[in-house]
């Protein structure tokens, strides 16, 4: 499910419709794109009807991802898109129900009228709820729980208050008494919130030059100079950049995170290290001793068992082939899975590369890592009519996995 959300150009000031995933923001009345940004997690509020009113907004938190469960027998996952009040009021509609669906929202920010509710649920409690419910019966204890989210973000409801009751500002419906202690909402207002959107010009911040990417993209690339950015801290800092050359010029390129990490509890230095740890079935050449391990990830969206695939697949090969191409004229999917998710998902990669299960997952939890370095390597592959097949590993993606990916 996504949400719609209207946004002023910050140039000139045009109403924008974006996703509420998109991040760079094309204005098609100047022609200026911007880059969207939040410190903070991302904040919007359903319109209201009334625009005379005091507005009190009330927070639900909401959590879009999925949920990886490691038990004995291996790795499973559920995608979760949960959207949860998060005050303590037990009359308040526990949900927003389709309202989100229905609705263009708007992003919160401190200039926006009217009083909003602290948010006094957290998200880890919130999952711990989900997963309560969520476990099937055929999965085993579990041995460690991921949680990788496309959308950690607050979503407020307007409401007001007419002799007493406490309405709905969207459907303009009552939805409880005012609580006897009347001050009690005043209390648990955010006073003073200072969020803030921030918006970057789409300028390379080496050589000037226009970054490319597509509405969804968290990582931008400049093509004059060949580097690659990503937004950290309200600023664009530069990632390490490969291309792996093509046969064919009809090839597509799909971005990769190659993760370099150091590991306690289990250590993997070489991937010698790798090979044993996880008991590959395969004899450990001297050569690979001195090998560095990488981990690799996908830098896209994509189904969670492909996403598994992939990441297990380019991890035991280890591309043998140097990134050396540059950035090709066309046919680059756009890179929508940020850094800092892809290596939350080495510890699922461990637990999917793993053979021997009972061994291995018990001794998942006490793995620790630290990354020391990470790329962005765009992979070519070539198109058939249901797949995407990389050249020189012959891994395929189906075509379907990868749009469900990218409209999940
Ligand atoms: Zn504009
Ligand atoms: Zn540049």
């Amino acid at each position: 499910m996504k949400f719609s959300v209207v946004q002023e150009c910050p140039q000139c000031g045009a109403p924008l419709e974006m996703d509420e995933a998109d991040r760079l923001l094309p204005c098609p009345f100047c022609g200026v794109a911007s880059f969207l940004f939040s410190d903070d997690c991302y904040r919007f509020v359903l319109p209201s009807r009334e625009s005379n009113r005091d507005l009190i907004f009330a927070p639900y938190l909401r959590f879009k991802g999925t949920a990886f469960h490691c038990d004995l027998k291996g790795v499973h996952y559920r995608i979760l898109d949960i959207t949860q009040l998060g005050i303590p009021f037990k009359r308040f509609p526990m949900s927003l129900g389709l309202r989100p669906q229905a609705m263009k929202m708007r992003f919160a920010h401190a200039d926006v009228a009217g009083s909003f509710l602290k948010c006094f649920l957290k998200t880890d409690d919130m999952l711990e709820r989900a997963k309560r419910h969520s476990s099937a019966a055929d999965m085993g204890e579990a041995l460690c729980r991921i949680f990788i989210g496309d959308a950690v973000s607050l979503i407020y409801l307007p409401l007001y208050v007419e002799r007493g009751v406490i309405f709905d500002g969207v459907t303009n419906r009552p939805v409880a008494a005012l609580p006897k202690h009347r001050d009690i909402l005043s209390s648990i207002a955010d006073h003073g919130p200072r969020w803030k959107l921030t918006f970057l010009p789409t300028l390379c911040p080496r050589c000037g030059w226009n970054l490319t990417g597509e509405r969804d993209s968290v990582v931008l690339t400049c093509r004059n100079c060949e580097t690659a950015w990503e937004v950290k801290k309200g600023k664009f800092v530069q990632r390490e950049l490969g291309v792996v050359s093509a046969d064919s010029s009809e090839s597509i390129y799909l971005p990769f995170w190659k993760m370099a990490v150091e590991t306690t509890g289990i250590p993997i230095a070489s991937y010698a290290d790798f090979i044993r740890a996880t008991n590959q079935p395969r004899v450990v050449q001297r050569k690979w001793e001195d090998q560095n391990m990488y981990f690799w990830s996908p830098a896209f969206k994509i189904r969670p068992s492909r996403f598994l695939y992939l990441s297990r697949q380019l991890t035991v090969m280890q591309i043998p082939h140097e990134p050396e191409g540059r950035l090709p004229p066309g046919n680059l999917y756009p890179a929508t899975v940020p850094l800092s998710e892809a290596i939350q998902g080495i510890k699922i990669t461990l637990a999917g590369t793993a053979v021997n299960k009972k061994v291995f997952m018990p001794r998942l939890q006490d793995i620790r890592l630290s990354i020391r370095g990470a790329s962005l390597i765009y992979l070519p592959f070539r198109e058939t009519s249901h797949e995407l097949v990389q050249e020189h590993t012959r891994v395929s993606i189906n075509r379907t996995s990868l749009n469900f990916g990218r409209f999940l």
